[in-house]
């Protein structure tokens, strides 16, 4: 490389966003691309891709694995599950845990996952634990997709500062010819194809020095899992479990109850409400007409008249009481989506909600605005 050019580039380059950030967004993109429901990320460090990824709906087990207990532990307390997410719980399940262990081990709990990153590991690796890697990663992990990226170390002339290494904790860099014939060796070893790319642009003129961070994506040709091919027996537990979290779901059942419970009931006290309303504003002398559910242009009414098809769905009052049928409250979009059935949203509600004798309606004081 002319020198004078290099020069001129250690002063200005400057990665927006940083480089770290590109690297976990190329991940996310990835994600977003494949929607596995397991993804473990190795060597995570602070666990900030972890948290990234917490928000990608499709993921359902998010493992993390670093070498280094301290530095996981830092951050760990922003993959726990917040307030809000108590309070709204997600239709998705969530389980975040946090592995101490080396990548050079084969332990029982990384199976089973359909998407693993090493984002900036491998360089960090001991020759022996190198060597290990792709036994255990490609081997005995086994899944789908795999994306490993790391420096390129023909970019370094470019980067001010850099003498050997970027980091003084790497054990190597590797230039582009390097990195692609270790990963071609390992896919073909191991049955995966692999793509390169990278991010981190090289400056205009200077394309044939590559991505400041090469990276190779891996995907499995053969449809099993690693979980379901172990022919030898798993191996014994070596990693310890450093944190824990599993997120409040829509698909455990008392959480369910919850959301249920309070959407029937806040859907009752709202056709409660119109109804009050619309009968007190009625100056209409007929008492036939009087005391049934009556359409108004509002949106709530409109969706109600809509619905009320036939009069079992109508809601009605009685002396002083307001009875809404559970089949009108089911047919609200929001309940039928929690619920699912019928049955379900008679089971989900026994015993929380007031029900009339029979069952089959919602029932309200009328005396009572706020009971
Ligand atoms: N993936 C993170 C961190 C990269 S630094 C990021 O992109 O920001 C590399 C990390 O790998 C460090 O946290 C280090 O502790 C961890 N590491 C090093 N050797 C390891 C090994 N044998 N097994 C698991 N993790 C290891």
């Amino acid at each position: 490389m002319d020198k004078d050019f290099r020069e001129e580039f250690t002063e200005v380059i400057k990665f927006t966003p940083p480089l770290y950030k590109q690297r976990y967004q190329f991940v996310k993109d990835l994600v977003e691309k494949y929607k596995p429901k397991k993804v473990a990320d190795l060597g995570c460090a602070d666990c900030r891709l972890l948290w990234m990824l917490k928000f990608c709906s499709c993921i359902e087990v998010l493992a993390g694995l670093d070498i280094c207990a301290s530095v996981m532990k830092e951050k760990m307390h922003t993959l726990s599950p917040l307030p809000v997410d108590y309070l709204q719980p997600s239709e998705r399940s969530l389980t975040v845990t946090l592995h101490h262990g080396s990548i050079a081990h084969k332990d029982p709990c990384m199976l089973g996952f359909d998407f693993v990153t090493c984002i900036e590991l491998i360089e960090h690796l001991e020759e022996s634990e190198l060597k290990k890697f792709p036994e255990v990663v490609f081997g005995f992990m086994a899944p789908s997709i795999v994306v490993i990226s790391t420096p390129n170390s023909e970019f370094n002339p470019l980067l001010p500062g850099v003498v050997l290494y970027r980091h003084p904790d790497h054990k190597f860099e590797w230039n582009q010819a390097q990195f692609q014939s270790w990963a071609l060796d390992a896919a073909k070893c191991y049955d995966y194809s692999v793509e390169f790319t990278g991010v981190g642009h090289p400056p205009a003129g200077m394309e044939n020095v590559g991505f400041c961070t090469q990276i190779g994506v891996f995907v499995r040709k053969y449809p099993q899992t690693g979980e379901s091919v172990l022919s030898e027996k798993p191996p014994e537990a070596v990693y310890k479990t450093v944190f824990k979290a599993v997120y409040p779901s829509l698909k455990d059942e008392k959480y369910l109850q919850n959301a249920v419970v309070s959407e029937v009931i806040f859907t009752a006290q709202n056709i409660k409400h119109h109804l009050m309303s619309k009968l007190e504003k009625d100056d209409d002398d007929d008492p036939e007409r009087k005391s049934r559910f009556q359409p108004s242009v509002d949106y709530f009414s409109d969706y109600l008249r809509k619905l009320v098809v036939d009069q079992t769905m109508e809601p009605f009052v009685s002396g002083n009481e307001v009875c809404i049928p559970l089949v009108t409250i089911f047919s609200f979009p929001k309940v039928n989506r929690l619920c699912g059935t019928f049955e379900k949203l008679c089971k989900l509600i026994a015993g929380k909600v007031p029900l009339s004798s029979d069952g089959s309606a919602v029932v309200f004081n009328t005396e009572h605005e706020n009971e």
